[in-house]
């Protein structure tokens, strides 16, 4: 019997093969899980609409995280495809590349508001359209990925550090409010992997290379480690974890040098 048999989960964020999104999809299928999928926009859709066929989804359906109208209808979607939903992935953020890379202090009032808004207000709004699905599976696992940047200050991740410290604590919120009816929130925080977002990251590879300095477990972190914790989350094996940031950053959280 597979971990994940009989569940059905939404995923979010795939853009190609790099997306750590994508890891986890193959892996929570691999598991036993159905799948649907969401994809940003019409530009995004041909690659990655190419690369999901393989799961045969019953759903594969645009989300622009910026538009209240997609998040409901995603929602109605889900309910109406599946009649239940087990498993919602969020791996999703934006931050303009101005306020990503200027001085902090010159960060501009609409940069904060859209990298908020895309990376972590998304979370909050997102549960709340899936609610009714996840109720009609008696509940569920909600999935967010998060970086060690909102928790430290790290230079090159500036603006969107502050926005993944408003994801995670918009994760504890949702676990508070959403574990009475037994759905659980829990964080991925990963390290650096080098993906489409990770390239807009000015120095990423530096970023990678002083990690690797400090990293009790040596080697590159692959988007197949972070799967791998998805999948414990997702599943029943976690059915008492919630309100947690697990780190699959082979330790690096924990040093100091
Ligand atoms: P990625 O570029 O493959 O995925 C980012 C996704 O965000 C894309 O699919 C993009 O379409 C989506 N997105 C951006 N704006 C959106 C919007 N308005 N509406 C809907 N979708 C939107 O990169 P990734 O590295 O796989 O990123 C996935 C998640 O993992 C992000 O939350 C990222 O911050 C997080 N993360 C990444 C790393 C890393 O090193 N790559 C480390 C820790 C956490």
């Amino acid at each position: 019997m597979k971990l994940l048999t009989g569940k059905t989960a939404l995923i979010t964020g795939v853009a190609n093969d790099y997306s750590i999104a994508w890891a986890i999809a193959r892996a929570l299928h691999a598991q036993g899980a159905e799948l649907a999928f969401t994809y940003q926009n019409e530009r995004l859709k041909e690659k990655m609409g190419a690369l999901v066929q393989q799961f045969k989804p019953k759903l594969l359906t645009e989300l622009d995280v910026t538009k209240d109208e997609d998040i409901a209808r995603v929602g109605r979607q889900v309910l109406d495809t599946y009649g239940r939903l087990d498993i919602f992935l969020h791996s999703l953020a934006f931050t303009p590349k101005e306020d990503l890379h200027g001085d902090f202090y010159k960060t501009s009032r609409q940069g904060f508001a859209v990298s908020n808004d895309i990376s972590s207000y998304s979370l909050i709004a997102l549960s709340n359209a899936l609610l009714p699905a996840f109720e009609a599976a008696g509940g569920g696992s909600i999935l967010y990925m998060t970086y060690i940047g909102g928790e430290y200050a790290i230079s090159t991740y500036r603006l969107a550090g502050v926005s993944k410290a408003a994801l995670e604590m918009s994760g504890k919120y949702l676990a508070q409010a959403l574990g009475p009816k037994n759905i659980r929130v829990n964080g991925i925080s990963a390290g650096p992997i080098k993906t489409l977002a990770a390239r807009g990251i000015k120095n990423f590879s530096d970023l990678q290379k002083r990690a690797a300095e400090f990293m009790p477990l040596q080697g590159e972190i692959t988007a197949d480690d972070v799967a791998g914790t998805a999948v414990y989350l997702a599943s029943d094996l976690s059915s008492a974890v919630t309100g947690e940031v697990i780190h699959v950053d082979k330790g690096f959280h924990c040093v100091r040098g």
